[in-house]
């Protein structure tokens, strides 16, 4: 799959009016499409594991489309079809993304054809990046700083390091090209590495890097969405969900033992991450950072109301001034005083 990335740049942007225009062309191109990406392996790859097979090439397991208890979605993998007995969907690869990500079918199939791309690159590019973690002190003693400071965390959320100036290097050598590399984002345009002195963490069809060094931008994620909400197969299925901002405030969270919690990247939800957080009848506590000019907490305010617009309960968690989750327990805070802050949160 890694070697050859046949979509890379012109396809991205084709225009869906030629589906009027030009159906033949067009089925062609999405004919191409579902060839390239079996459905059996885009499931797999999003974590969903067959639970017993029915025939050779039919699988039955657990529905990713809604909250399932036993197997009732069953997938063909001669046909690359699926069908599920409890919500009564199916369809082809490109309706399971459409359902998946909770987007029409133009963006299931730009999602699908920059997933085919991108995807191979930014797995090989997040497994370096992990490897390189574990070689570089600094990288190590920087996550002990902000409060990552088990390896459980680290593996759950497959933190890596990115030194800069090797991964070019490493990504052509297994066969990847430049302008390939270039596309994704991991090499500038100049051919030097995107990420340098990064602590990186995968995302979905994306790598957010942190940066060590105070002169340059913090944050930095690659070109494209930043995805949906970070880990949310996770976090949906409880009845309460904490909402951070940041991918350290995340990590904290986890440490401190809070497995319901869930990161929108930034104060902005985008389309994809609102519809998440409204799926399911759910309290949300909204842990913003409290920061000194109060965007944050306007920010919650704004959320809280759109949320309840859409009968979510959501909870504004004021944590002590100047701080954010992740700060809260680097500075000393612990698992009960993060609960009494929730308790205390206001409607
Ligand atoms: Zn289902």
């Amino acid at each position: 799959m890694g070697a050859h990335h046949p979509c890379l740049g012109s396809q991205r942007g084709l225009p869906y009016s030629a589906r009027r225009g030009k159906k033949s062309v067009n089925r062609q191109s999405l004919d191409e499409l579902k060839q390239q990406i079996p459905l059996m392996g885009y499931l797999q790859a999003h974590d969903w594991q067959p639970a017993r097979p029915l025939s050779p090439g039919r699988w039955m397991g657990l529905c990713p489309l809604h909250g399932d208890h036993q197997p009732s979605f069953l997938v063909d993998s001669n046909k690359d079809l699926f069908y599920c007995y409890g919500c009564g969907r199916g369809g082809d690869v490109i309706r399971f993304a459409e359902l998946y990500h909770q987007v029409k079918f133009p963006q299931a199939v730009a999602w699908l054809r920059h997933w085919r791309g991108v995807e191979p690159l930014l797995q090989e590019a997040a497994r370096f990046y992990r490897i390189q973690l574990h070689r570089h002190g600094e990288a190590v003693a920087y996550l002990y700083q902000r409060g990552v400071r088990s390896w459980a965390t680290i593996e759950h959320l497959r933190i890596g390091y990115a030194p800069g100036g090797c991964l070019r290097g490493w990504l052509t050598q297994l066969g990847h090209s430049l302008p390939a590399l270039r596309q994704a984002g991991l090499v500038t345009g100049l051919g030097y590495d995107a990420y340098v002195h990064r602590i990186v963490f995968p995302l979905e069809g994306n790598l957010y890097g942190r940066s060590l060094s105070p002169s340059a931008p913090p944050h930095r994620f690659l070109p494209g969405s930043k995805g949906g909400l970070y880990a949310w197969k996770q976090a949906q299925s409880y009845p309460e969900v904490i909402l951070v901002e940041g991918l350290f405030d995340y990590a904290a969270l986890w440490e401190a033992g809070f497995h319901n919690v869930t990161c929108s990247l930034g104060t902005h939800l985008n389309a994809r991450q609102f519809r998440q957080l409204c799926d399911a009848p759910r309290t949300v506590y909204l842990t913003f950072d409290a920061d000194g000019n109060g965007s944050g907490q306007q920010a919650a305010q704004c959320l809280s109301r759109r949320l309840r617009e859409r009968g979510i309960t959501a909870r504004a968690v004021s944590l002590p001034e100047g701080h954010d989750p992740n700060s809260f327990f680097v500075s000393g805070g612990n698992a009960a005083e993060f609960h009494r802050l929730l308790e205390e949160a206001c409607l």
